[in-house]
């Protein structure tokens, strides 16, 4: 979608918001799929309400991105803008054992800022790219923890109210892949509560951490990290596996031979080889085990 109104585009600038015309986010995600459409940069958070009310009024669609990492965009010209926030400096200052961090920072830079501050726990998360802000959405998490645990206090633009506001720990749920927040709140800063450690510990924790990953996961090529979700007690990458799914093709979108959660675009493919590779290995699960597996990933398609 392209934004044209010069009075919309004038407006943009008097709330410091930055237009990038015509984005290819193929450019901007993990996957290297995804077709074109504006990209609005957000310099200071205090613009949010006045864009979100401009866009709106104008019925402009947006979705929010951050790091690109757990998205399955669609091919050609979208329907909707895309909000992004620019990553101010420094996006993480420690006051004892809490991070005051900005959901534009890089989740592994700041997990690595505050190891070598003393600061440890999300060792676990180091090899999850993206920003903190997605990590906050999606309550990323790995090996026995999950970024939820640590939140002390979210500082978000809340769709209902159409402010920003501050929401403690305790009033949102975090729970697998999955939080209490609206799919229209967005995050603009954490305070996370750390545990100290000594960071040969910490380096201790995160080398392991990276060893499994190296060995398990198609690290060198252009994904989302897993595709489905676990269901209960079960893992979805075996039941793939089990059904001798790794190295199906469509198009250049492929199941990892290494990883059957990891589904990779292995040259130029497309969403609709992506999507039609995900429909077809969901199908075969649920034929043979009984299990509608729910997605990981997050498809904009429309
Ligand atoms: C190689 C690889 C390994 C991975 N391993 C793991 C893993 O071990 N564990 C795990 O949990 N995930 C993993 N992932 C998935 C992904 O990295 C995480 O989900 C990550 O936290 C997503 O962050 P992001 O900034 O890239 O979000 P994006 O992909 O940009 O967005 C994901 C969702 O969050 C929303 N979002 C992003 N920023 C904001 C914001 N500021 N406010 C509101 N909503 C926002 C988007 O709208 C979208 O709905 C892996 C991915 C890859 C490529």
């Amino acid at each position: 979608m392209r934004i044209r109104d010069p009075r919309i585009v004038a407006k943009l600038g008097e709330i410091d918001v930055e237009l990038r015309r015509g984005t290819a986010l193929a450019d901007l995600t993990s996957l290297g799929i995804g077709g074109t459409t504006d990209l609005l940069r957000i310099k200071k958070h205090e613009s949010l309400p006045d864009l979100l009310n401009l866009l709106d009024a104008n019925h402009v669609p947006h979705k929010f991105l951050g790091g690109g990492s757990n998205l399955l965009v669609g091919d050609g010209e979208l329907p909707w803008v895309v909000l992004q926030l620019v990553r101010p400096e420094p996006d993480v200052v420690l006051h004892g054992n809490l991070a005051h961090v900005y959901a534009a920072a890089d989740l592994g830079r700041m997990i690595t800022y505050c190891a070598k501050n003393d600061l440890g726990g999300m060792e676990g998360l180091i090899g999850v790219p993206g920003t903190v802000g997605g990590a906050l959405r999606m309550n990323a998490g790995a090996y026995g923890m999950q970024i939820g645990s640590y939140v002390r206090e979210v500082k978000l633009h809340r769709a209902a109210s159409r402010k920003i506001e501050i929401l403690r720990g305790d009033q949102i749920s975090f729970e697998y892949r999955h939080t209490s927040f609206a799919p229209d709140d967005m995050m603009l800063a954490v305070i996370l509560e750390l545990p100290s450690k000594p960071f040969k510990e910490i380096l201790q924790g995160i080398r392991i951490c990276n060893e499994k990953r190296r060995a398990s996961q198609p690290l060198g090529q252009k994904s989302a990290g897993c595709i489905f979700k676990n269901p209960p007690g079960a893992s979805a990458g075996r039941m793939i596996d089990e059904l001798g799914l790794k190295g199906l093709s469509v198009g250049d979108a492929r199941v990892s031979d290494r990883h059957a959660n990891f589904f990779v675009n292995a040259g130029h493919a497309s969403a609709k080889d992506m999507l039609t590779l995900i429909a077809g290995v969901r199908e075969r699960v649920e034929k043979t085990f009984g299990v509608s597996l729910e997605y990981e990933v997050v498809v904009w398609n429309a």
